[in-house]
């Protein structure tokens, strides 16, 4: 697969920014958008079934489909979770667990929601 030049969900020159292949399919995307895409509530399963994929021999798997929220511009809940890493330096984890009682939860003005997990762990609950 050919490394695109530009983001396939925001457009962003790749060759002025850090990219990697989508888990939801083969999109080449930014590093912003990876942080979309891994505090998806659905990462952790897209995640699960290319690695399935791969094991079963599978180097050609599609993936499971991006869900659209992925491809319109970021909520305020989005918006957190990019500032977070970019504050942290480190990607959020998936959340493929039930959300623990002691995650804090953050509701934004646009409707948007995200938890924080004791662990560090960042995923959106809710979009715009
Ligand atoms: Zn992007």
């Amino acid at each position: 697969m050919d490394r695109a030049i530009t983001c396939a969900r925001c457009l962003a020159d790749l060759r002025t920014t850090t990219s990697i292949v989508s888990k939801f399919n083969t999109d080449w995307i930014c590093r912003d958008c990876k942080t979309r895409e891994v505090a998806h509530p659905k990462y952790a399963e897209a995640n699960r079934a290319e690695m399935e994929a791969v094991r079963r021999g599978d180097m050609n798997y599609p993936g499971i489909g991006v869900p659209a929220k992925l491809y319109r511009p970021p909520c305020k809940a989005e918006e957190f979770v990019v500032t977070a890493r970019l504050l942290t330096r480190d990607d959020p984890e998936p959340v493929s667990v039930s959300l623990p009682e002691s995650a804090n939860r953050y509701a934004f003005p646009d409707g948007s929601r995200a938890a924080v997990l004791p662990t560090g762990a960042i995923c959106v609950l809710a979009y715009a």
